[in-house]
């Protein structure tokens, strides 16, 4: 039935979204190809899930060698490809162990599902209080938008999910008069994406750090978008020299196939023993051989420089873009190769803007358009790109006179 058949009509696909008349057919690095023939820049990488680019040579090999062999077998059985992912994460990381999801927002259920453990286990059951900020982005689940709490995403979906504070952003006092001996955990971000590219000072990092040592609280991350190299780091919080007790990680880390994982210290996770969680799907050969390769090629020192290069070099040409175009944008924001465009315009003219001169860009909170491209862009798509976000730009900024 076609949308505007009756009154009743629901298009078959559930309307979510909102969505542009874009068709791609084929990617390949950061280009996209439209069914109509145009070749579109990818600044978005399926919001910072393609962390590689569009079809890697050595992920499709690691994907297609891995389907011709078993695609799933159940977590009742030994994974290998599961096995070895884990033993990678917790080598490079402060992690001892990880829990396999598909996604961010499962991650997310299992972190608090951590928290609530570790607090019944040490005897302390009433102590469930989790600790979030304004316009934080966690998922969508019932206890992912109780965590996050904006009205956008739990209007309608009550009673939600108790035990949790959320707190402005970057009001110390109110996190000072908050945290105490009955807090459970502080869950952030440490970059902010959804709520438009707001990276936490690493002072404030380090400042969390000190509040949950002090008061035995855990200090679970959020790396679902910021993680997996984004910031020049393989992880956010590295650049603040401190490490969390639970840590949600996903998009970047499948470099375009579904997977998450909850990182964790042994202390955090201890209660969680055979039965306590599950999944079906979580670390199938097929997502773990990818996400293998993709720690293989991301956590490499020389490949982390070369990212913090690029995103040098994107910002500075960015700075620029900012400056010559004062009607349009405010400023640059961001770390590493997750940057925002502070606009002046509604951030979704500027993305459909982009659209017309065949580059991708996301809109987000806070009036912000995302720039999030694959982590291995070159050289000379940086430069074509920054060229058609100008293109972009001076579009809008005539359309602002006409
Ligand atoms: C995308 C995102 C999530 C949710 O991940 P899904 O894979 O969409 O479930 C959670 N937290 C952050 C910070 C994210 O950006």
């Amino acid at each position: 039935m076609t949308p505007s058949a009756t009154a009743s009509a629901i298009p078959s696909v559930l309307p979510t979204y909102s969505r542009a008349p874009l068709n791609f057919v084929k990617g390949a690095g950061s280009w996209l190809t439209e069914a109509d023939g145009r070749r579109f820049l990818d600044l978005g990488a399926g919001i910072a899930v393609n962390a590689l680019g569009h079809a890697h040579p050595a992920l499709v090999d690691a994907l297609t060698e891995q389907a011709g062999k078993v695609w799933h077998l159940s977590n009742l059985y030994e994974i290998p490809q599961q096995q070895a992912l884990a033993d990678r994460l917790v080598e490079a990381t402060f992690a001892d162990t990880v829990f396999f999801t598909n996604s961010g927002t499962e991650a997310c259920e299992l972190a608090v599902k951590m928290v609530r453990k570790h607090w019944y286990d040490k005897g302390q059951p009433e102590r469930v209080e989790i600790i979030t900020f304004d316009g934080s982005f966690h998922g969508r689940s019932s206890a992912a938008i109780a965590a996050a709490g904006s009205e956008k995403m739990t209007k309608g979906f009550g009673p939600l999910l108790g035990g949790f504070t959320h707190l402005p952003w970057g009001d110390h006092e109110a996190l000072r008069a908050a945290v105490s001996d009955k807090t459970a955990a502080i869950l952030i971000e440490p970059v902010q994406g959804e709520g438009g590219i707001r990276p936490l000072p690493d002072q404030c990092l380090k400042g969390l750090r000190d509040m949950c040592d002090e008061t035995g609280a855990l200090l679970v991350l959020d790396e679902v978008q910021c993680g997996v190299g984004r910031t020049g780091k393989l992880f956010a919080h590295e650049w603040a020299g401190i490490e969390p007790d639970i840590m949600m990680v996903a998009k970047g880390i499948g470099g375009g196939f579904p997977l998450g994982a909850v990182l964790a210290k042994a202390e955090a996770a201890r209660g969680m023993g055979a039965g306590t969680h599950g999944s079906t799907y979580g670390g199938n050969p097929l997502g773990c051989a990818v996400g293998l390769k993709v720690m293989e090629i991301v956590a490499e020192p020389a490949f982390l420089a070369d990212v913090n290069a690029r995103a040098g070099g994107l910002r500075q040409k960015l700075e620029g873009l900012v400056a010559a175009h004062p009607d349009v944008f405010e400023g640059v924001r961001g770390t590493g190769l997750m940057l925002g465009l502070k606009c002046k315009v509604a951030p979704a003219e500027f993305v459909s803007a982009g659209y017309a001169a065949e580059v991708i860009t996301v809109p987000a909170a806070d009036n912000v358009v995302r720039l999030l491209p694959a982590l291995n862009i070159g050289e000379d798509d940086i430069s074509e790109a920054v060229t058609r976000l100008d293109r972009a730009a001076t579009a809008v900024s005539e359309g602002l006179k006409a």
